[in-house]
């Protein structure tokens, strides 16, 4: 995410690295300032060492923040601890805490979400645009108040499965959409998809979800560039 000159790396799964530096215009992660981790799973978390490498010129060159959940330092630690060495500042972050800052960009999380592992969401406040993400986890009673406390404009939310047809911790579509309704952030965008949300279609759920709740909603697709003043500003209070 880049929010003014500020860039946030956030959740950088396999491939990471290699689709930064491919980004037009690259996302220089020398220009990086900061990696935060939403969960310590290798799909949010698989090229975090090669990412601080980068940001860090191997070692060479201590900078940044590293910011995410405890036991991604502590307990099988995704982050090796050499990687942890690299960066300037090291935030083992609380569930509902904050403010941390990252230059000028405020972020908050949300409570604890129902994972395997510690999972918090992250709420990001710069220049009184306000944007949320919701990573993977279990629907639960509660969940959509503690993300509408924040009032966000633009909510990202993870929602892997359509149907529940296993016990999972992940969103179903029923449980993605019925956050959106009791948030109505500006702009709701879907990602993270498994393959039965695919099938079903992705833009075609986010287009009736959009004339049903009068707001944009949008499903994402790799490589998906989204100007998010525009998008906001766009929509009509
Ligand atoms: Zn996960
Ligand atoms: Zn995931």
């Amino acid at each position: 995410m880049r929010f003014g000159t500020t860039q946030i790396h956030v959740d950088p799964g396999p491939g990471a690295l290699v689709r930064a530096l491919s980004h037009v215009p690259p996302c220089n992660p020398r220009e990086l300032e900061a990696i935060v981790l939403s969960h310590k799973h290798l799909d949010h978390a698989g090229d975090v060492n090669a990412l601080i490498e980068a940001m860090t010129s191997g070692g060479f060159r201590r900078r940044g923040a590293l910011m995410g959940p405890p036991d991604a330092f502590e307990v099988e630690p995704v982050v090796l601890p050499y990687a942890q060495q690299f960066v300037q500042r090291l935030e083992r972050l609380e569930p509902s805490g904050g403010p941390y800052h990252i230059g000028p960009v405020e972020l908050r999380t949300s409570m604890a979400h129902v994972h395997a592992v510690q999972t918090y969401g992250l709420h990001f406040a710069y220049e009184g645009l306000r944007v949320a993400y919701l990573p993977c986890g279990r629907y639960f009673e509660g969940l959509a108040a503690d993300y509408a406390r924040l009032n966000p404009d633009v909510l990202i939310v993870n929602v892997l499965r359509f149907r529940d047809e296993m016990n999972v911790d992940h969103l179903t579509w029923e449980d993605a959409r019925s956050i959106a309704l009791d948030i109505r952030p500006k702009v709701t965008v879907f990602q993270h998809f498994g393959t039965k949300m695919l099938e079903a279609g992705p833009e075609r759920l986010a287009q009736d979800l959009e004339d049903e709740i009068g707001r944009r909603v949008i499903a994402a697709y790799d490589g998906l560039r989204l100007d998010l003043d525009t998008e906001v500003a766009a929509v009509a209070d």
